[in-house]
């Protein structure tokens, strides 16, 4: 999976579920993995014994590395390059392009490949990083086993290929990888103080920076399929998490990215930590990023019912009450409610458009009473629910 291709592999029986299947093992990306932290660590050591304990210099480059990669990672090879989430402009792609490379994580084309066969077959045996494979495969070990399922099969990224950015930095990633990952933060630090600078700037902004950006992607694939709430879509393992969020760059609502992938927000309030989303909307300030795609907020509520009734139902059912008549209520209340929604959205649209007509001012009233009389209607449902007796008690 990591920036060099796997030249040597060894057969591994490993145990899934009932069944054994022969995985091999990928020892480049194994010994990454592992090294890395280690390397890190002696290094840390090295430089502590030799020079004193780290100070500003080692706190600045590591925080400074963390996000240029990180949000390389997030903002480019998830939300732009994945994900379609808007457009960037060029001089955004080769930053993203450059400074994910220095995050080890591929190049954009495996990456994206992989992650849209996550998305599309999501906690099944198809999804690179099966979430229901338990906590350390979705985490790191997919990365360390070679499976063939989608090897080199790159019909899901055809879009980015065409890219010539993308398509250099596919052919290049190592070295584009070591030079800015590695080399880069070795180069300012030789420029702020000499040779100690420069050691300390590898190994803090270069290696240690890496394993930290690593484990933070990883968390994405591993805790954020099994910590916190589901409240749009409880059919497949991803949940949204604000200190999950806080760990990944605001990836951690992830729930909510599942069922609208598209948009450009994970965290969808203001105080939402999502600093992903605020980064691509300071980019739109200056024109590197265009066309930030957003679900309409009619769609995200109706989405966020739907979840509400379909868990009522299932109390219901779980309390062996006849739920037919509460589900007949609560779908006609959802249908009316979101065809008024529907119809503000569209009615905001041509008021912010221009229009300005008394009929189309008295509709828009007469919408949101519509709106409010639903939401009033369907919680007095809920709370039937709530209070419902089983038949047989
Ligand atoms: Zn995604
Ligand atoms: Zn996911």
């Amino acid at each position: 999976m990591f920036a060099l291709t796997v030249k040597s592999n060894m057969d591994s029986a490993f145990f899934m579920g009932e069944s054994e299947v022969k995985l091999k093992i990928s020892w480049v990306n194994a010994l990454f993995l592992t090294l890395t932290p280690v390397v890190g660590i002696a290094g840390a050591v090295l430089l502590w014994n030799e020079y004193g304990a780290p100070g500003m210099f080692e706190g600045a480059i590591f925080v400074s590395m963390y996000l240029a990669c990180g949000l390389s990672i997030t903002a480019g090879y998830h939300r732009l390059f994945a994900h379609r989430a808007y457009e960037g402009h060029w001089l955004a792609v080769l930053f993203y392009t450059v400074f994910a490379a220095g995050a080890f994580q591929n190049s954009v084309i495996e990456w994206c490949s992989d992650h849209r066969n996550h998305h599309k077959m999501v906690d099944t045996d198809n999804d690179p990083y099966n979430a229901k494979r338990g906590f350390w495969y979705s985490h790191m070990v997919w990365i360390m086993i070679v499976e063939d399922l989608h090897a080199n099969d790159f019909s899901n990224v055809k879009d980015l290929q065409a890219n010539k950015i993308i398509a250099w930095q596919h052919r290049n990633i190592f070295k584009i990888g070591v030079a800015s990952g590695w080399l880069f933060p070795m180069a300012i630090g030789y420029l702020v103080g000499g040779i100690p600078y420069a050691l300390s700037g590898f190994i803090w902004g270069g290696v240690i920076r890496t394993v930290a950006v690593h484990h933070g992607t990883f968390c994405v694939n591993s805790i954020a399929h099994i910590f916190g709430t589901q409240p749009y879509d409880d059919s497949n393992t991803s949940r949204d998490s604000w200190w999950v969020a806080f760990l990944t760059f605001g990836e951690g609502y992830h729930n909510f990215h599942h069922i609208f992938q598209a948009d450009y927000r994970n965290g969808i309030r203001w105080y939402h930590f999502d600093p992903t989303k605020w980064l691509i909307k300071i980019f739109s300030i200056f024109g590197l990023a265009t066309k930030l795609k957003k679900t309409p907020q009619h769609s995200i509520d109706i989405a966020l019912l739907d979840m509400k009734i379909t868990k009522s139902t299932r109390k219901l059912d779980e309390r062996s009450i006849d739920s037919a008549l509460y589900v007949e209520k609560m779908k006609n209340t959802r249908d009316d409610l979101r065809s008024a929604m529907y119809n503000l959205h569209k009615a905001t649209n041509e008021k912010k458009e221009g229009a300005n007509s008394e009929e189309l001012a008295a509709k828009i009233i007469q919408l949101k009473q519509n709106i409010a009389a639903g939401q009033a209607e369907i919680s007095s449902i809920f709370s039937d629910i709530n209070n419902a007796k089983p038949i047989s008690a």
